[in-house]
């Protein structure tokens, strides 16, 4: 899959997805949003109390707040909305800089329903090495010339 249609598989099953009637992106599986549908009662994010909206969830929870200060990204004023304007770490090829975004995006993704669905704390150490396994899946997804981004990508998980 390339950078473009995974972008917008992402924000289609994920993140994002203009309604019928507002024509406007909204959130499709944050608890925000499962509270407006009337699904659930309480917005609370289950790792820290705070509202969960997508931008909570994927880029200010603590724990997500973590990872991206690892690589280090700066976050600061980044949405969901427009992920791609998150800076390139220097340590992050820039070709298929989109589809690195999309891959800790949706581990950060894995890591929430993990804690909803089978209550397994979100743990920095284990969220790396599933980034680095992930990563090695999606290489095979890359020309062949490509492969060597994913392995700089597997390289920089695997020194977090
Ligand atoms: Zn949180």
């Amino acid at each position: 899959m390339d950078g473009c249609r995974l972008a917008g598989w992402l924000h289609y099953i994920l993140l994002y997805t203009p309604t019928l009637h507002t024509r406007k992106p909204q959130c499709r599986s944050c608890r925000a949003n499962l509270v407006k549908k009337c699904i659930i009662a309480d917005p609370a994010c289950e790792l820290c109390g705070q509202p969960e909206d997508c931008d909570h969830l994927i880029l200010r929870c603590r724990f997500a707040a973590q990872v991206w200060a690892a690589l280090p990204a700066d976050t600061t004023g980044a949405s969901v909305r427009c992920l791609w304007n998150i800076p390139r770490p220097t340590t992050v090829p820039s070709r298929h800089y989109s589809s690195f975004i999309l891959l800790v995006c949706w581990l950060l993704w894995k890591s929430r329903n993990e804690l909803v669905f089978q209550n397994i704390t979100p743990s920095i150490g284990r969220f790396w090495l599933a980034c680095r396994d992930e990563a090695r899946l999606w290489s095979h997804r890359l020309k062949t010339e490509d492969r060597q981004i994913a392995d700089a990508w597997c390289s920089l998980f695997s020194s977090m």
